[in-house]
C-alpha cells in the first residue's frame, strides 16, 4: 500500500469511486487512492434500486443529475465495462392542478439547463404504459432521457476508469483515525498502515457522522430506512417482452407516494411511506457489510393500495424480496458536498439519498473543486456550510424523517416544513407572533415571512400562485412605503475582523474599495478567481483596524468560513463572530427618521447622518449600532443592538411610534421591494456561474484599487464579449402567478437567458422579474416572452430599478411635489393606473 497519496479518497460507494475516476481523470491519476473497509458497494449502493430520476427543484442538484445521466452513457464505451444502463424514459403522474404547477415549474428549470421533458395527457400515458389505470390523473410530466442503472456495475465501471488513470483502489482497508500533522498534511491511520495525504475526501455513507467525529466534525447526515418490493414476473409483462413491445418506463405517482419500474419480466415498487424511522443514529457497527433490515410491509400498505389501484396488475404479483435499507438523509434531503467547515483540505461527499444518479455530477464537481480550487457550476444547493451548528442529532432525527416523508410531496416555492421548530428565535418573536406573524425558517432561526391581520388565518398558505399571502405583503409594502415598518432581521450573518492586518486582508478579498473613513459603509463582493461572485458583504469601517461585517443568514457558515480559512496565519486578523450577540431591526419607511428622532438626540437628517454611513447612538440607555442602509429602497436604518435588550428597544420604538403608525413586515414583503429596486442576491443573480460584470456589478468593482481575488479574470472578461447580462423585466398581462425563478426566457421559441428571481411589485403596480439574457437582447425595450407555469407570457426589458431609479426616496432627496399624494381613500393601484405613472408615487 502505498504510504503517500496527494488524495486519499475513503469509501468504496458509487459515489467515492466516482470522486476518484473523477480526481483521476483530472490528471491526479497516479497520486489518488481509495480505501474501503470491505468491498465496493457493500454499503448502501449495492442495494439500489438503480433509478435515476433527472427530476429535482434544486438547481445544483439538478446540474449534477443531468450530468451524470449523460456521462453514465458514455461510461460503457470508454471502460468496456456494463453498466447496465437502460433509459427507458420516467413518467410523473399528476392527480391535481398544484402538482401540475409544480411539474411547469420544474420543466422551465430543466429546459434552462438543459434537460429534455415532455407533458402528457392521461391518454397518452395510458400508450407508453398500456397496464396503468389513467383515472383522475390530470396529466404527466415526462422525461425521455431518464432510466435506470445497475449500481454494482456502475461502481465497478468507474473503479476501472479510474484504475486505467493510475488510480489506486485498496479493498479491506479501514481507516481508523485521522490527524492533522503540523505541516497541514493529513495522516489517514488505517488497519492496513498509515497514508499521508495532502486531501481527504469522506465519502463514507451511513458513516459519515463517524467519519466527521474523526476530525471534530459534526456531518448532518443520518440515515433513515428505505424499503422497495421485488415481484415475481407478471404475465402481461412477459407477454408484452414476448411481443417485442418496449419495457414500459419507470412509472411514479408522487400523489401516492411510490415508483414502480419493470424488472426481470416482474416490477419494483419503492414507496416512501410516512413514518420510516431514521436509522443507524449511533452509526452503523464498524463491520457491517451488505447490511439490510427486517421489512415492515404493515407501514407500506397504504401504497401499495395506491399502487395497484393505478397499475391493477400489480395485485396479482407474487413478492419475491423485500429490500429495506439504510439510505443517507441531510435535514433538506439534498447531498453534502464540498469543503468541511473549519478545515483545510478535508472534503465531503456525503448525504446522498439518490447517490446512485447524484454520484457522477457529484464526483465530477468535487473534482473540479480539489484540483482547480472552485467548482464550475453553483453548488450552494448542496455546500456542506448551508447548514450551521444548530443542527444536533435530535435534530436530524426529526428533519431527516420529515425530509424522507415529504419526499413525493409537492415542492412548493414558499414552503416551509414544521419539524423541529422553533429552533433559534430572536428575543421578538414573541411580540411579533402577538401581531400575526407567519414564522418561516433560516439557518435554523425562525423569520417573519408575513403578518396575518384583519382577521385572517395566521398560517401560511403555499402555493405556485398569488396565495393568501399576497394580500398580506401588498399591505405590509403600501405601509413600509407611506408610514415606518420594522423587520426583524436578527439572522442576518455578523462578524468583526480587526487587527493590523485587517485593511489588507479585506481589500484583497473584495473587488469594491472599503470605506475609507470611520462610520463608512460599503457593499462589498468577494469573488472567486473566476471573477464570479461568491458572498457579499456589508462593510462598516468602525475604526481604523476594525471592521464590521454583515451578510446574509442563509449563508452565514460559508461565508465565515471563507473568511477563516483566508485570513492570514501571522495574527495579523482576529476573527469575532457576532450573529448571536447582536439583534437587527430594520426601520424603513419615510417616516423613520421622526420615529427615531423621538427616541434618540442623535442628528438623523441628511446631512447629520448621510447615507452609507453608520453611528452608535443610545436609545433610553440600549447602545446601538445604527447603519443607514436598507434593502427595501426607503429611507431607513438598520439597529444593530444587544440581543439581550432586543425587546426593551422594540417596546421603546413601538411606543414611541403612536400616531407614525409603526407597524412590522415580512421577509416576502423585503423581497417584493427589493425586485422593485432590481437589487440582486446571492444564490440568484450573484452566482459563480455569472461574472460579477454578468450580474451587472460595475459600480462596486475597482480595478484601479490593486489586486483582489478574481480581478484577473475580470479584466480579460472586459475585454470579451459577456455571455450573459442581467436585465430587470416587466411581464404583461399576468393575473394569478408571477415568475418565481428559473423560468425560461425565449424570443421566437429560441431560448435565450432564464429569470434568476420573480414576483409582484406593489409600489410600481407591476409583475417583475430579473433575469441572465444572451447580451444581444439586453437592450431596454426588448420584447420576449417569459414562460411562467406552463404558459407564456409577453416581457418587456425595462430599466433597472423600477421604483425610484434615481434613489431619491432612500436618500430622501425628493422633492416633495413629486409625492405628494395624501391618502385619499382610494385603493392604490386604481390611483397608480389614473396617474398612468412609471413609478409609484406614495403619498
Ligand atoms: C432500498 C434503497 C433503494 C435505493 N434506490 C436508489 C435509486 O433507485 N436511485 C438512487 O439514486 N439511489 C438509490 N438509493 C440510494 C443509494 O443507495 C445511495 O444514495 C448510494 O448508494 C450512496 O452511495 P455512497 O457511496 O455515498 O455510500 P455507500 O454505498 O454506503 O458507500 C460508503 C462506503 O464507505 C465505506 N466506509 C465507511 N467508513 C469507512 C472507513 N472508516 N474506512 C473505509 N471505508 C469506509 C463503507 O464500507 C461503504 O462501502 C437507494 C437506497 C436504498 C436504501
Amino acid at each position: 500500500m502505498k504510504t503517500h497519496a496527494r488524495v486519499v479518497v475513503i469509501g468504496g460507494g458509487v459515489v467515492g469511486v466516482s470522486t476518484l475516476y473523477h480526481l483521476a481523470k483530472k490528471g491526479w491519476g497516479e497520486d489518488v487512492v481509495l480505501v474501503e473497509k470491505a468491498e465496493l458497494t457493500s454499503g448502501s449502493t449495492w442495494h439500489a434500486a438503480g433509478l435515476l430520476p433527472l427530476f429535482n427543484m434544486s438547481y445544483s442538484v439538478g446540474q449534477i443529475h443531468k450530468y451524470s445521466v449523460k456521462f453514465y452513457q458514455q461510461l460503457e464505451a470508454e471502460t468496456g465495462q456494463d453498466v447496465g444502463f437502460k433509459q427507458v424514459g420516467n413518467i410523473r403522474l399528476a392527480m391535481n392542478q398544484d402538482r401540475m404547477d409544480e411539474y411547469y415549474q420544474y420543466a422551465a428549470t430543466a429546459r434552462t439547463i438543459g434537460v429534455k421533458t415532455q407533458f402528457l395527457t392521461p391518454a397518452e400515458v395510458k400508450e407508453l404504459w398500456p397496464l396503468c389505470n389513467t383515472e383522475g390523473l390530470v396529466g404527466a410530466l415526462f422525461h425521455p432521457e431518464d432510466g435506470y442503472i445497475q449500481p454494482a456495475d456502475l461502481t465497478q465501471a468507474l473503479a476501472k476508469g479510474a484504475r486505467t488513470a493510475g488510480a489506486k483502489i485498496y479493498r479491506k482497508t479501514m481507516v481508523k483515525a485521522i490527524e492533522q500533522t503540523n505541516s497541514g498534511e493529513w495522516l489517514v491511520q488505517t488497519n492496513k498502515g498509515d497514508i499521508t495525504c495532502e486531501h481527504i475526501v469522506s465519502a463514507t455513507g451511513n458513516y459519515a457522522r463517524q467519519t466527521g467525529a474523526m476530525v471534530g466534525l459534526e456531518i448532518p447526515v443520518l440515515p433513515v430506512q428505505h424499503q422497495f418490493i421485488v415481484t415475481e414476473p407478471h404475465p402481461d409483462v412477459i407477454s408484452r417482452h414476448e411481443q417485442g413491445l418496449p419495457e414500459m418506463g419507470v412509472l411514479r405517482e408522487p400523489d401516492g407516494s411510490w415508483y414502480l419500474r419493470e424488472e426481470n419480466r416482474g416490477f419494483i415498487l419503492g414507496p416512501y411511506e410516512k413514518g420510516a424511522p431514521c436509522c443507524y443514529v449511533d452509526g452503523p457497527d464498524e463491520n457491517a457489510e451488505y447490511e439490510l433490515f427486517q421489512e415492515d410491509i404493515e407501514r407500506l400498505e397504504p401504497h401499495i393500495e395506491a399502487a395497484i389501484n393505478r397499475v391493477p396488475a400489480f395485485a396479482d404479483c407474487g413478492v419475491k424480496q423485500v429490500y429495506n435499507g439504510a439510505i443517507a438523509y441531510t435535514p433538506d434531503g439534498s447531498p453534502i458536498i464540498g469543503p468541511a467547515v473549519g478545515l483545510e483540505n478535508f472534503w465531503l461527499n456525503e448525504g446522498h439519498s439518490f447517490g446512485i444518479t447524484a454520484a457522477g455530477g457529484a464526483g465530477w464537481q468535487l473534482a473540479e473543486w480539489i484540483v482547480e480550487g472552485e467548482p464550475t457550476i453553483d453548488m450552494l444547493g448542496v455546500d456542506p456550510r448551508r447548514f450551521g451548528d444548530y443542527v444536533s442529532k435530535d435534530y436530524l432525527i426529526k428533519k431527516n424523517e420529515e425530509t424522507y416523508a415529504n419526499v413525493f410531496v409537492i415542492h412548493y416555492p414558499d414552503e416551509e416544513r414544521p419539524a423541529a421548530r422553533p429552533l433559534k428565535t430572536a428575543p421578538c418573536y414573541e411580540r411579533l407572533m402577538k401581531l400575526g406573524a407567519v414564522f418561516g425558517q433560516k439557518f435554523g432561526w425562525e423569520r417573519a415571512n408575513w403578518f396575518a391581520t384583519d382577521g385572517m388565518a395566521q398560517e401560511d398558505h403555499w402555493s405556485f400562485r398569488r396565495s393568501r399571502w399576497f394580500a398580506a405583503i401588498e399591505k405590509e409594502v403600501r405601509h413600509v412605503t407611506r408610514h415606518v415598518g420594522l423587520l426583524d432581521m436578527t439572522p442576518f450573518a455578523k462578524c468583526r475582523l480587526s487587527g493590523p492586518g485587517a485593511e489588507a486582508f479585506l481589500n484583497h478579498l473584495v473587488a469594491n474599495r472599503l470605506p475609507e473613513k470611520m462610520g463608512q459603509i460599503a457593499l462589498c463582493h468577494a469573488l472567486n478567481t473566476r471573477g464570479g461572485v461568491q458572498s457579499e458583504f456589508t462593510i462598516l469601517r468602525e475604526s481604523a483596524d476594525n471592521y464590521y461585517l454583515v451578510s446574509a443568514a442563509a449563508w452565514q457558515r460559508l461565508d465565515h468560513d471563507c473568511l477563516s480559512k483566508r485570513m492570514p496565519k501571522d495574527g495579523s486578523v482576529q476573527f469575532e463572530h457576532l450573529t448571536d450577540e447582536l439583534g437587527v431591526f430594520v426601520v424603513a419607511g419615510p417616516r423613520s427618521r421622526e420615529l427615531l428622532q423621538r427616541v434618540s438626540s442623535v442628528d438623523f437628517s441628511n446631512p447629520g447622518f448621510r447615507w452609507l454611513s453608520a453611528q452608535t447612538i443610545k436609545i433610553m440607555g440600549i447602545s446601538v449600532n445604527a447603519m443607514r442602509v436598507n434593502y427595501v429602497g426607503e429611507l431607513g436604518w438598520e439597529l444593530h443592538h444587544p440581543i439581550d435588550r432586543q425587546n426593551e428597544l422594540f417596546d421603546v420604538l413601538f411606543t414611541a411610534s403612536e400616531e407614525l403608525n409603526l407597524k412590522p413586515f415580512g421577509i416576502r414583503a423585503m423581497d417584493s421591494m427589493r425586485l422593485e429596486k432590481s437589487y440582486r442576491m446571492v444564490g440568484t443573480e450573484l452566482s459563480i456561474e455569472y461574472s460579477a460584470y454578468e450580474s451587472g456589478m460595475d459600480r462596486f468593482i475597482y480595478l484601479d484599487k490593486g489586486d483582489f481575488l478574481g480581478r484577473t479574470a475580470l479584466l480579460a472578461s472586459k475585454e470579451q464579449d459577456k455571455n450573459n447580462i442581467l436585465v430587470t423585466l416587466e411581464v404583461l398581462d399576468t393575473d394569478d402567478a408571477d415568475a418565481l425563478g428559473n423560468n425560461a426566457l425565449t424570443i421566437d421559441g429560441e431560448l435565450i437567458g432564464r429569470a434568476t428571481s420573480g414576483g409582484f411589485g406593489f409600489r410600481v403596480d407591476k409583475s417583475l422579474a430579473m433575469g441572465m439574457v444572451n447580451p444581444r437582447f439586453a437592450k431596454v425595450g426588448t420584447e420576449l416572452e417569459i414562460e411562467i407555469l406552463g404558459k407564456n407570457y409577453k416581457a418587456i426589458v425595462i430599466p433597472e430599478s423600477p421604483f425610484d431609479p434615481d434613489n431619491e426616496r432612500l436618500r430622501d432627496i425628493y422633492d416633495a411635489n413629486k409625492y405628494t399624494m395624501r391618502q385619499t381613500g382610494k385603493d392604490m393601484k386604481t390611483r397608480d393606473k389614473e396617474r398612468s405613472s412609471p413609478h409609484f408615487s406614495p403619498d
